[in-house]
């Protein structure tokens, strides 16, 4: 748990991306978490779709909000095919 509060801090204070971008990010989304659809309400992870540890980017386009639980239960997998191509619907329209 103290770990997963850890990651939660340091993806929100990581002068990574700009506002806009996360702005971005949250707005394709429509605020919700892209695991679980549910309301983020300002509480989010920029998550790396593909882990950085198996050669995600850390552009926006490998980036999704996720809530705190989702991001912490994702952990360092890779995405699944149907979250793949979520994303790629979300990316293009
Ligand atoms: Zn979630």
């Amino acid at each position: 748990m103290l770990k997963v509060v850890e990651k939660f801090m340091g993806d929100m204070t990581r002068a990574d991306l700009s506002k806009k971008v996360r702005k971005v990010i949250l707005d394709r989304q429509k605020d919700l978490c892209f695991y679980c659809n549910r309301p983020l309400m300002g509480f989010y992870v920029l998550d790396h779709f593909v882990p950085r540890s198996k050669g995600g980017s850390d552009n926006a386009e490998n980036r999704v909000a996720a809530c705190q639980a989702c991001d912490g239960a994702k952990g360092g997998r890779l995405p699944i095919n149907e979250e793949r191509q979520r994303l790629a619907t979300i990316l293009n329209s």
